[in-house]
C-alpha cells in the first residue's frame, strides 16, 4: 500500500513538473509573441442601464497563440507579471485601445464611446506610469477624460501606490475605476483616500440578482446601498456580468447607471456590429 501511495505521488508530480514546464515555455514565449504581433485587443461595451447605449468599451487582451489557439488573459497575465513583461504588454493594450478610442471619436465625436484599459498590479507599481499615460494620451491625440484606468485594490496595494501617486495619474485628467469592487480587502477604506471616479461592481452582485428574490435579497440591498454611497461621493458605478434583461431591469431599478455584460456583447473586434461599428483601427 505504502509503494502504491509513492507512485500516486509520482503520477501527480510528473503532472505538476509537466504542467509548470508548460507554463514556463508560455512564459518563455511571451517576448516573441509580442514581436510578432500575436496580441491583439478586443473590446466590450458598457451600457447605459436604461437604454442600453454603449456609452465606453473595456479592452480586454487576446493571445493569438500558434499551437494553442486564441488564448484569455487569465492563462497568461500572471506569468506576464511573473517575468517582468507586463511592461510592455501593458503598453501595447494602451496604445492600441487609445488609438482605437480616438479613431471612434473622430468618427462620432457625439456618440463615440470612451475606452476603459485594466491596469495589472505591476503596472500600478511601475514609477513612470503617469508619464507613460501622458505619452500615449499625446500621441494619439485621445482626449484624457476619453481614458479609464481599471485597477484593484489589491494592484493598489500590492504596488504601494500611495493616494498621491494616483493623484499623479488623476490629474492627467483620465479616469480611475476600482475594478471587482466589493471582492477585495477593506473597500470603503480605499474610498476615502484613493482619487476614484468609478466603482465595478464584481459579477457576482449580478449573480445574486438573477433569482426570484426580486428587490427584496441581500444582494439587492446590498447593490442598492453602494449606489447610494457612490452617489453621495459622485462616483459612477458600472455593474459587471449582466446576463439576463431581468438583472438589467432590477439593477436598474436600484439605482446602477452603467451596466456590462453578455446581455448587452461579449468582448467583440472593434469593428464588430453596434455602435462601435466600422471605425476599426487598421492593425
Ligand atoms: P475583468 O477586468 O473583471 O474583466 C471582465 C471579464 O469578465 C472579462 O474576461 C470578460 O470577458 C468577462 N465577462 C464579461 N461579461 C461577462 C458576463 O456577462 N458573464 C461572465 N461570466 N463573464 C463576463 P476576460 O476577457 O477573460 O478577462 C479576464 C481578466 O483578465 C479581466 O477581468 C482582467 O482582470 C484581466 N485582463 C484583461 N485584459 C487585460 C489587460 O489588457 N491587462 C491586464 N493587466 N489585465 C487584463
Ligand atoms: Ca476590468
Ligand atoms: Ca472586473
Ligand atoms: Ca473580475
Amino acid at each position: 500500500a505504502k509503494a502504491a501511495g509513492k507512485g500516486r505521488f509520482a503520477v501527480f508530480d510528473a503532472q505538476r513538473d509537466a504542467r509548470q514546464t508548460a507554463r514556463y515555455r508560455l512564459g518563455a514565449q511571451l517576448p516573441r509573441a509580442l514581436e510578432r504581433g500575436e496580441f491583439f485587443v478586443l473590446y466590450q461595451p458598457i451600457v447605459r442601464l436604461p437604454d442600453g447605449f454603449p456609452v465606453a468599451a473595456e479592452a480586454l487582451v487576446r493571445w493569438r497563440h500558434p499551437e494553442h489557439g486564441v488564448l484569455a488573459p487569465g492563462q497568461f497575465i500572471h506569468l506576464a507579471e511573473d517575468n517582468g513583461m507586463i511592461a510592455e504588454l501593458g503598453r501595447f493594450v494602451l496604445e492600441k485601445a487609445c488609438r482605437q478610442a480616438e479613431a471612434w471619436r473622430r468618427r462620432d465625436p457625439a456618440r463615440a464611446p470612451s475606452v476603459s484599459v485594466n491596469l495589472s498590479p505591476r503596472q500600478c507599481a511601475d514609477e513612470g506610469l503617469a508619464g507613460e499615460v501622458d505619452r500615449v494620451l499625446r500621441e494619439t491625440g485621445l482626449p484624457p477624460e476619453r481614458l479609464q484606468l481599471e485597477l484593484t485594490e489589491s494592484a493598489v496595494i500590492e504596488g504601494h501606490r500611495s493616494p498621491e501617486s494616483l493623484r499623479e495619474l488623476s490629474a492627467l485628467g483620465i479616469r480611475l475605476a476600482l475594478d471587482d469592487f466589493g471582492t477585495g480587502y477593506s473597500s470603503l477604506a480605499y474610498l476615502r483616500t484613493l482619487p476614484v471616479d468609478a466603482l465595478k461592481l464584481d459579477r457576482s452582485f449580478a449573480e445574486g440578482l438573477r433569482g426570484g428574490e426580486g428587490l427584496d435579497g441581500v444582494d439587492a440591498r446590498i447593490v442598492a446601498a453602494l449606489t447610494q454611497l457612490a452617489r453621495a461621493l459622485t462616483l459612477t458605478v458600472t455593474v459587471e456580468g449582466v446576463e439576463t434583461a431581468a438583472q438589467a431591469y432590477r439593477l436598474a431599478r436600484l439605482g446602477c447607471e452603467l451596466g456590462q455584460g453578455l446581455l448587452f456583447g461579449g468582448p467583440g473586434p472593434a469593428g464588430a456590429a453596434g455602435p462601435l461599428d466600422a471605425a476599426a483601427e487598421p492593425d
